[in-house]
């Protein structure tokens, strides 16, 4: 952009927002240079904090007319690049639209603004003894935008489901400046599933703007078995096994030596750091359940091998076993100069074999790999770490996790399982989908976007950018639908 054009812009928010809303000083907009995945950063040309709808649909009008893109940002604690900033771009965060408008326990539901922390619906609602399932490890910090634009999940999405399977309904901004509202408050709403949609996109159809969430009955009782394991292949086994046993566990999470050790050192939440691989199995609802559901699966635990199984005592025990899973991620982190969280996710019953290529991968290019992930759901979190100071590190280590995520689609799984593709898996894309496929996405861009306005260069990748990947061939550089805009 011309440096005509970007003060003509910056003229015109200013029209449209207060001046301590629209940020150009570079001090000012350092701070939203990247995201969680900091390996990429990016300045944007502006920042604006608008802090209603009008606002919003306001500055979305003006980039429409402009033809300047727009990437939304909630939290910033995205872990895949999806918030990352364009240099000629306006980076637009949400964080201002904090307000719960409402929480409806008939409904069993509350309508919440973006930039509400997850964490702050469930506050607001145990007052009325319910709760928001879906509990990303960030949940202190991440906005419910960003979780519906991630379509997030967590440690309860095992028994509860992600973000997608735990809304109702959207009101969301359009490219032009338009408010719609996707869903209903009625369990089926006629029409295209654009709920579904939304869920996942990844700013890349629309701003949302509010969220009607479905709230849960807190469960009477909830209980926590740590499993311990001298081999991480018998954990890995003895996931398959408590899920065949027809038990869907309120969340059931692995951590491997490496992350017990990490985890134990920054919160002390008493895991043992001697095993291979750790288990903690939450069992959740009625009392009677639980009881029953915490004997099977202790049995089914010692059966596939745990040396050590223990059920917490006490809340206070359960909330600290559950804080060193919650903490994994930061406390990896002082391991090593800088971590990279791969996410992918494959048929449960392929977990040993997985694990154990991911193990030899990690001695081949001589980087230590931490895994502490969702392993109920198949959805794996392998920590390579890294120093970027050493030359042509961190191009081995974006080497071993594409060949992890490729691995993940080979035995039948995906490139993520809750962070998203954002920039940093749009490579991997072309190996997951075919161009075919790839080609419906563009179209489905195109009829929400037709100017690939809305985060461009994120999530689904041009057909000639998988081509330079190698992984499809683009005859004599003729595309499918030459027609389409490719963003
Ligand atoms: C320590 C740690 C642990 C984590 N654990 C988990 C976990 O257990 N499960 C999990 O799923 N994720 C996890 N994450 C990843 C991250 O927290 C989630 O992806 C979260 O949903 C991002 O929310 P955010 O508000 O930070 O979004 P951001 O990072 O700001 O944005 C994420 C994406 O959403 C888009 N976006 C944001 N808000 C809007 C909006 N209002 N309208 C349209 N698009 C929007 C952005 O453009 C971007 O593409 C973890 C991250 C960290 C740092």
């Amino acid at each position: 952009m011309m440096a005509e054009d970007r003060a003509s812009l910056l003229e015109a928010l200013l029209t449209l927002l207060p001046l301590d809303a629209v940020l150009c000083e570079e001090e000012e907009i350092r701070p939203y240079e990247c995201d969680g995945l900091s390996a990429y950063r990016q300045t944007p040309m502006v920042v604006v904090l608008p802090s209603s709808v009008d606002q919003v649909r306001a500055v979305m009008r003006l980039c429409h007319a402009l033809k300047v893109p727009v990437v939304a940002r909630g939290a910033g604690t995205g872990l895949s690049g999806g918030a990352l900033p364009l240099a000629g771009g306006v980076l637009l965060s949400l964080a201002k639209l904090k307000s719960i408008l409402s929480v409806d326990p008939r409904n069993r539901s509350a309508r919440v603004q973006p930039g509400v922390r997850n964490l702050a619906i469930s506050e607001a609602a145990a007052p009325f003894g319910l709760y928001y399932a879906p509990d990303p490890s960030s949940q202190i910090a991440c906005s419910i935008g960003g979780n519906v634009a991630e379509n997030a999940g967590g440690v309860h999405c095992l028994k509860y489901g992600l973000t997608v399977h735990n809304i109702l309904k959207l009101g969301v901004v359009t490219v032009e400046g338009d408010y719609i509202t996707v869903g209903g408050d009625a369990l089926d709403s006629p029409g295209y599933d654009l709920l579904a949609l939304f869920t996942g996109s990844e700013g890349l159809l629309g701003v949302i703007v509010e969220v009607t969430v479905k709230l849960l009955p807190i469960p009477e009782r909830a209980q926590v078995i740590l499993a311990a394991f001298d081999d991480v292949m018998k954990a890995a086994t003895a996931v398959g096994e408590v899920i065949a046993a027809g038990i869907i566990p309120a969340g059931l999470e692995m951590m491997d030596r490496l992350a017990i050790q990490a985890a134990e050192a920054f919160v002390h939440a008493g895991y043992p750091v001697d095993a291979e691989a750790i288990l903690l199995c939450e069992i959740d609802g009625t009392n009677e359940e639980v009881s029953e559901h915490i004997m099977a699966v202790r049995r089914i635990l010692q059966a596939c091998g745990a040396g050590e199984v223990r059920t917490a005592k006490d809340d206070q025990e359960r909330a600290r076993l559950w804080k060193g899973r919650k903490a994994a991620f930061p406390a990896v982190g002082r391991m090593a100069p800088d971590y990279y969280c791969m996410d992918g996710t494959i048929p449960r019953q392929r977990l040993p074999e997985v694990l154990r290529r991911i193990a030899e991968w990690s001695q081949e290019y001589g980087l230590p790999v931490a895994n502490v992930f969702h392993a109920g759901d198949g959805n794996l979190h392998p920590l390579i770490l890294y120093d970027a100071n050493n030359p042509g590190e961190l191009q081995r280590t974006e080497e071993l996790g594409g060949k992890i995520l490729e691995l993940c689609v080979a035995v039948g799984g995906t490139i993520t399982g809750e962070h998203g593709v954002g920039v940093e898996k749009i490579g991997q894309m072309c190996v997951q989908f075919a161009p075919k496929e790839l080609t419906q996405f563009h179209a489905v861009k195109h009829a929400f976007d037709p100017h690939g306005l809305l985060n461009p260069g994120k999530a689904v990748p041009t057909l000639h950018r998988c081509a330079e990947f190698g992984a499809m061939h683009v005859h004599e550089g003729k595309l499918p639908f030459p027609e389409l805009d490719r963003f």
